[in-house]
Formats: C-alpha cells, sequence, structure tokens
C-alpha cells in the first residue's frame, strides 16, 4: 500500500505502513491475497475486491480489534483514508479522547466511521443509511463488536438527509456530522469519464461499490447541497457539518453556496493516500468553533518561509574563485567571487539586483525580476540575441565594490548596462557612462550574444520544466500545473523594455532576497520569496543560477 506524506499527522499509517509480511503470517484470510512482486515484495492487488476486503478487515482486526463483514457488491472502505477524516473531525470538534455527538451519513454496509469513532474517542453516532443490504449489515457490525451503546443504525428514506434522523431528538445538539456521499452522477462518472484529467492515470484499486452507494442524482455536488440546505434550518442543532468529496472541482461551487447562504465559519481540507486523493468541507453556524487552516493554505506559508537553496561544496571553490577574478572580481574570499559571478550572471539575465546589507561573511542581493529569461526556450533565445545586439556593451563585474550592476539605484543612463556579459578585457572596474563603446559596437554586441550562446545556452537548455520543483508531486491536481504553466507562459509575455531601477519598477515577475554564506568550508546560497505571481519562476532561476556556476566548475 502506497502511503502519502500528506496524510493527516495522527494518522497511525502515515510513517508506518502495514507490514503485509507480518500480517500474512497472523491473518490467513489475509495470506492468500499477499503476493510476490518481482522484486521481492509483498504486494496486494488492490484491483481485486477480495484483496482489498480482506485487508481492510485485517487492519481493522488488528489495529482496532474490530470485526466486521462486508458484502463484496457494496462498497470496500479502505481503512488509512478514512482515518484521516476522523482525525479531522476530530480537530474540527476538539473531540480527540472526548466523548462527542455526531452523525453518519450513509454508513455503508461497514459502518466504518462509526466504528472507528467510538472504538478510537467513545464518540456516540447516529448512523443514517438508505440501502438494506448495507443497513442490515452495519446494524450487525455494531452489534457483533459490542457497540450498540454507541452506535445507533437507523434507516432512513432516500430522500431525506439529515431533517428526518433528527425529526424526533429535538433537543440534543450534535458535535458534527459526516458524509461520505455517493460520488457520482451518472455511469459514465463512475467508470471515470469526465472525473479525471485524461493526462492522469487510470485508478489504482477496484471502486466496489452498489448503485446507491456510489450514484446520487446530480452526482455528489447535488447530494452535498441537500445536506447545506438541511443545515441551514438546523444550523445550530450541530456544531459542525461536514462531508467528504471525491471531485476538487466539486469545492469551489460547495464552498460558494455555503458563502451566497452567508454561513460564518467554513473550511476543507484533503486527504490522500497513495495516488486515491480526496477533500473534505466542513461548516459552521458556531462563531466559537476552532476552524482549522486548510492544508493548501499552511503548505503556502510554510513553503513561503522556506528558503530555495543551494551548496557548492568546498572542493570546487577554487575554480570559482579563478572564475571570478579572471572576470575582474577583486574580493578575497569565496563569498565574494560566488557573489560576484551571480552578479554577472543576473546581468547577463537582465534581473535587477541590489546590493544590501548584511552581516559579515555574507552577501546579499535584492532581486526583481521583471522577465523571463531564464526559460528554455529557442524562439526566446532568438529574441534575447537579437536584444543583445540592439543593446549597448556592459560594464563588467564590478568586483567587491558597491556599485550594483543590474540594477543602478540612482536613475542613470538608459538601461545600457543590464543584460551585456561582462568580460575581463573591459572590466577594469569603470562604471557611468558606456555610451561609446555601446554605439561603436556592433561587433562586440555581437560577441557578447556569441558569448551567451556559449557560456549560456547548455544552461539554458539545461534548465526544462522537469528540473524545476513545480509541486507536482502524486497528489497534485491536474488544474494546478496548468495554472502554473499558464503563469509563466503571461509572465514571459510582458514587455521586454526594461524599467531603470528596482524602485521604479511597476510590473514583475517576482522579487526575493538572494543570499551567499559561507557554511563549514562550502558556500549555500539561499533564495528567500518576498513577492510575486509565483515562486515557481523563483524556483527555475534558482536552477539556473545553480547550473550555471556548476558549469563552470565542470568546465575548468
Ligand atoms: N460511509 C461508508 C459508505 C459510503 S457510500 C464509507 O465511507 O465507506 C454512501 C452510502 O450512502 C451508501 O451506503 C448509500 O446507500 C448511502 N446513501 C445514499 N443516499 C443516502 C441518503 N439519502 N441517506 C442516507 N444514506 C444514503
Amino acid at each position: 500500500m502506497s502511503l502519502n506524506k500528506s496524510m493527516h499527522p495522527r494518522n497511525r499509517y502515515k510513517d508506518k505502513p502495514p507490514d503485509f509480511t507480518y500480517l500474512a503470517s497472523k491473518y490467513p484470510d489475509f495470506q492468500q491475497h499477499v503476493h510476490t512482486s518481482l522484486t521481492g515484495r509483498p504486494v496486494v492487488n488492490f484491483k481485486e475486491p477480495e484483496a482489498v476486503r480482506a485487508l481492510t478487515c485485517t487492519l481493522l482486526k488488528e489495529d482496532f480489534g474490530l470485526t466486521i463483514e462486508i458484502p463484496l457488491e457494496r462498497l470496500i472502505p479502505t481503512v488509512p483514508l478514512r482515518l484521516n477524516y476522523i482525525h479531522w473531525v476530530e480537530d474540527l470538534i476538539d473531540g480527540q479522547k472526548q466523548p462527542r455527538r455526531g452523525i453518519d451519513i450513509g454508513t455503508g454496509a461497514s459502518c466504518i466511521y462509526p466504528l472507528l469513532g467510538a472504538t478510537m474517542n467513545g464518540w456516540f453516532f447516529l448512523a443514517t443509511e438508505v440501502d438494506d443490504i448495507c443497513f442490515d449489515y452495519a446494524t450487525k457490525n455494531v452489534e457483533q463488536n459490542k457497540l450498540s451503546d454507541l452506535v445507533k443504525v437507523v434507516k432512513v428514506p432516500q430522500k431525506t438527509l439529515l431533517m428526518d434522523a433528527l425529526k424526533e431528538e429535538t433537543e440534543i445538539v450534535y458535535d458534527f456530522c459526516m458524509c461520505n456521499p455517493p460520488f457520482f452522477a451518472n455511469q459514465l462518472e463512475a467508470k471515470g469519464v469526465n472525473s479525471r484529467n485524461s493526462r492522469r492515470p487510470p485508478p489504482s484499486s477496484v471502486n466496489t461499490g452498489g448503485v446507491t452507494e456510489i450514484m446520487a442524482e446530480g452526482g455528489e455536488l447535488e447530494f452535498v447541497k441537500r445536506i447545506i440546505h438541511d443545515s441551514l434550518q438546523l444550523k445550530k442543532r450541530l456544531r459542525w457539518y461536514s462531508c467528504m468529496l471525491g471531485k476538487k472541482c466539486s469545492l469551489a461551487p460547495l464552498k460558494e453556496e455555503l458563502r451566497k447562504q452567508g454561513v460564518p465559519k467554513v473550511t476543507h481540507t484533503e486527504f490522500c493516500q497513495g495516488r486515491t486523493m480526496r477533500w473534505a468541507l466542513a461548516w459552521s453556524f458556531y462563531d466559537d468553533v476552532i476552524v482549522p487552516s486548510p492544508p493548501s493554505k499552511k503548505r503556502k506559508l510554510e513553503k513561503a518561509r522556506k528558503p530555495l537553496s543551494f551548496t557548492l561544496a568546498k572542493a570546487g571553490l577554487k575554480e570559482l574563485q579563478a572564475k571570478a577574478s579572471a572576470a575582474g572580481c577583486t574580493g578575497r574570499g569565496p563569498v565574494d567571487s560566488i557573489g560576484a559571478l551571480l552578479e554577472k550572471t543576473l546581468t547577463d539575465l537582465r534581473v535587477l539586483h541590489k546590493r544590501v546589507p548584511c552581516r559579515r561573511h555574507e552577501q546579499s542581493l535584492f532581486l526583481t525580476a521583471v522577465e523571463n529569461t531564464w526559460i528554455h526556450g529557442r524562439q526566446k533565445k532568438r529574441e534575447q540575441k537579437r536584444q543583445l545586439r540592439e543593446l549597448p556593451r556592459a560594464p563588467r563585474c564590478a568586483g567587491n565594490g558597491s556599485q550594483p550592476t543590474g540594477a543602478p539605484a540612482a536613475p542613470g543612463p538608459p538601461a545600457p548596462a543590464l543584460n551585456q556579459p561582462a568580460t575581463a578585457t573591459n572590466s577594469s572596474g569603470q562604471d557611468g557612462n558606456t555610451e561609446n563603446k555601446t554605439t561603436s559596437s556592433h561587433e562586440s554586441g555581437q560577441e557578447a550574444a556569441r558569448d551567451i550562446s556559449a557560456e549560456q545556452r547548455e544552461v539554458l537548455d539545461a534548465v526544462t520544466v522537469e528540473d524545476v520543483d513545480m509541486e507536482s508531486s502524486t497528489c497534485t491536481e491536474a488544474g494546478q500545473e496548468t495554472e502554473t504553466k499558464e503563469t509563466a507562459a503571461a509572465a514571459s509575455e510582458l514587455p521586454s523594455k526594461r524599467p531603470l531601477s528596482p524602485a521604479a519598477v511597476q510590473h514583475f515577475l517576482f522579487k526575493c532576497l538572494l543570499s551567499v554564506m559561507q557554511e563549514e568550508g562550502d558556500v549555500v546560497v539561499e533564495m528567500h520569496w518576498v513577492e510575486g505571481q509565483n515562486k515557481d519562476l523563483m524556483n527555475q532561476l534558482c536552477t539556473f543560477l545553480k547550473n550555471t556556476l556548476l558549469k563552470s566548475v565542470a568546465k575548468s
């Protein structure tokens, strides 16, 4: 079973996947479904309903002391995914090991949520079901686990959700309701048509489940909308309303519905188990409830705080220093040299940069990227060459000096020096007006273009989208990827006429702080996100800078 890092932190299977060998040796019913893979690992075929059922029953027995029976023709729950939802409900209601009162809408034959909630936390459940077979199995599963005091299974008519289940009890306030709704609107959706992006692989596990379990009129969207409308009448009879969603695209319209109805507290989360993603939505009419942050926000915050970094190992520093001094850098230590090489590359890339004060033995540059000059692309390179021919020649690497080459802080001559690679021959430290060279040197402009091609073509070629950590783990939604690429494309279409200084920049791709520092003999380069359109662009630039530096080490 492939388990994913985005499981709930308290999920017992998060860092400890089930040990199939051990379970097979202990449970003969399970053993017959465990095979040995070509690499010698014990594996279970999730496409076989019998195997999925055997694993579920075995895990419930081994880890929760529960004995259950489920017919093959009804939905067979997977334990780790169901546990994620239970743990999230614990977060919502502060209900870990606390007696709480909940409703499970559509409990299924397994009655898995009530059985887990009652066993783990002592929760009381009202479990509803429309399907006769499911109702019978659920009732039996509760009885045989001696949980009838905590779990009450009730049969309800198809058209109702919460209202009917609650009409007899007018006083009791429930802490929560949960629901794993029938996911699909019709047979086609159930087979995967429309519900997945065509680039995504087919489901890796079998979809067991009877007609009422997996299909509802209008799919999960309509089903959950009905729960929302019940909640608008019941309001504070429940502290939290929640439901799981099989499709990410259901989330936005449901949140919009809640917003339209003026529901004050709304949150969501995502559950991930191997290649299976699920989402969950929760809402409340109480003002004093704890509202857990959605995971994407948390992740984004963590990601935003964490700098991107790469390390240049001690062994290669001498060569980099030599290269820097050949380029006119007068600084002594490796931090100065690498700082100067980075400044040169940034100048070549026309990324505005300005030194900022920092600690001793450290160099910091404030970067403003206005256009995407580092991304792979033939057309881009042609355009770059064209611009290089037309633009004046640059003053070179200013050594350890104070004048930022890429980002003149004060108004200066129109954008001259920003995009030219410095060369050792014309880099004697002069700054200021390069007009003469500019106008005189169509030739040297071409030379510069060649410089760029020779030195950076390979690097440009090397920086493809694959190099870039686009957050495209198995759990990444296809939609997010598209968004990323579109943003990058839009970014690359920005006008190439650059403003003069970072301060004057109105439209930029992103701003970040680049720091170069020494760490135990190595040099570490960090890039801290400040603001902008898309952090992936900084990621691309980081990869480009790293490759440029490493390339010079490899060459010499
Ligand atoms: N909770 C279980 C089963 C989910 S499948 C699990 O997570 O594994 C959805 C279940 O909802 C099915 O058993 C289906 O019979 C039931 N159901 C469908 N419509 C319902 C309704 N209106 N009220 C209660 N249950 C319903």
